[in-house]
């Protein structure tokens, strides 16, 4: 029997922390934060055999560092991009954590204990242990982002972590080809409907850049860092309008260019990149705004980063435009900006008079592409976690025949 524990993550979006316990070792799938409140997992026994991240999210990595300051001395096994990112993503995580005056878990010199035990992993390398060996396959969902496959006692146990199957102008689909899986530990975030055609969203997103800049207005494009950046940069350089970059975006591109093959395009991206200008500084805002174009700029939910001195300076200016490119998750300035129309971060309060969009770019799959996911492996069991709605979408798959959990934080499940 194969013990597995939800830490956190389960009937939920966040905090991500699975505990698998094969009755000799003991391994844990990622281990993250709820980035809203700074809330985190269970913590687990430290005596742990390894440690796989599946991505650099702050929801799947974003707690690591809090298990080296409790005396685990094990390795931390992740993709090269997944390392470069979750090092920019934990501190400036630790910074947010500080100036909102959140209770402090683990300091600097924890995030440097634990990257000093990072052992990079490559999809396709096979790591052993004494009963178990674990593998990494390509997740397309950000750059660096692996589903693990952990083999032990004569089960195949496979976890997806977050995941999109189809292409993307950034990033390839995810691998999909297993066979003879026992158990998949499935996200679910969008378990509950399905996203439009990305097409369809690349041409809506030119032709709002291209109406606005046409209008001598701005177009503002809010991105996440690591993966919508990148996206838009590639998908808005082919318009021939001045691109320009601001914030974590930038350092998060230049780590992506470190690893070739953790995007689709490589060439495309280096050059959307060189050609974009790297915007820093409010000075140089002030001359940024002067003239029509285009700027991506972090942070994606609005609630702080240069967004927000895009936001006070051009707010009243309706041949401007404000493209909101992902979820906006409940409680940030952006989700109650597309709710009410009125942004309020706690420092700045206005009503933008700026056009308003939001296009639905998910790094997530969606309700059909599991659905054709799960009749493709056709594995024994499905546990769902990572969705707000995985009770529902059990449901949903025992109707269709499928062995289907959804379990809650804390609970175990024996397979
Ligand atoms: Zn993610
Ligand atoms: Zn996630």
């Amino acid at each position: 029997m194969i013990d597995i524990r939800f830490l956190g993550g389960a009937r939920e979006v966040g905090r991500s922390g699975i505990l698998l316990d094969t009755g000799v070792e003991k391994f844990l799938f990622d281990y993250g934060i709820e980035v809203q409140d700074n809330t985190h997992p269970i913590q687990p026994d430290i005596r742990l055999d390894g440690i796989f991240i599946s991505h650099a999210h702050m929801d799947h990595s974003g707690f690591i560092p809090d298990l080296y300051r409790r005396g685990y001395s094990g390795p931390v096994f992740m993709t090269p991009p997944t390392a470069d990112l979750t090092s920019i993503l934990l501190r400036d995580s630790l910074k947010v954590q500080k100036k909102r005056g959140d209770e402090l878990h683990f300091m600097l010199n924890d995030i440097k204990k634990a990257e000093r035990h990072i052992e990079f992993m490559e999809p396709g390398q096979r790591q052993e242990f004494s009963v178990s060996n674990a593998e990494f396959f390509h997740a397309g969902h950000i750059p660096g982002s692996v589903l693990t496959l952990l083999e032990s006692k004569g089960k195949r146990i496979l976890y997806t972590g977050d995941i999109k199957f189809i292409d993307t102008a950034l990033m390839k689909g995810a691998f999909s080809e297993f066979k003879d899986i026992d158990v998949i530990i499935s996200e679910s975030t969008y378990s509950y409907g399905n996203h439009p055609d990305r097409r369809g969203l690349e041409d809506e997103l030119k032709k709002i850049v291209q109406d606005t800049v046409y209008n001598n207005g701005i177009a503002v494009i809010p991105a996440f860092a690591v993966g919508r950046t990148q996206e838009m940069l590639i998908i808005l350089s082919k318009l021939g309008f001045p691109v320009f970059v601001d914030g974590m975006g930038i350092r998060a591109t230049e780590k992506i260019l470190k690893h070739q093959k953790s995007v689709r395009d490589y060439k495309t991206l280096k050059g959307a990149f060189d050609r974009a200008t790297k915007v820093k500084r409010d000075r140089m805002r002030k001359e940024v705004i002067q003239n029509p174009c285009v700027i991506i700029t972090t942070a994606g939910m609005l609630n702080g980063g240069p967004i927000v001195y895009y936001l006070s300076h051009l707010w009243k200016r309706q041949d401007c435009s404000l493209t909101l490119t992902g979820f906006q998750v409940p409680g940030t300035a952006g989700r109650g900006l597309m709710d009410t129309g009125r942004y309020d971060n706690g420092e700045v309060d206005l009503r933008p008079q700026m056009k308003m969009n939001f296009l639905d770019f998910s790094a997530h799959t969606d309700r059909d592409h599991l659905l054709e996911f799960y009749k493709k492996v056709s594995p024994e069991k499905i546990i769902l976690i990572h969705g707000e709605h995985t009770d529902d979408f059990s449901k949903d798959l025992n109707g269709m025949g499928f062995d289907t959990v959804a379990p809650g934080n804390g609970e175990k499940i024996s397979v």
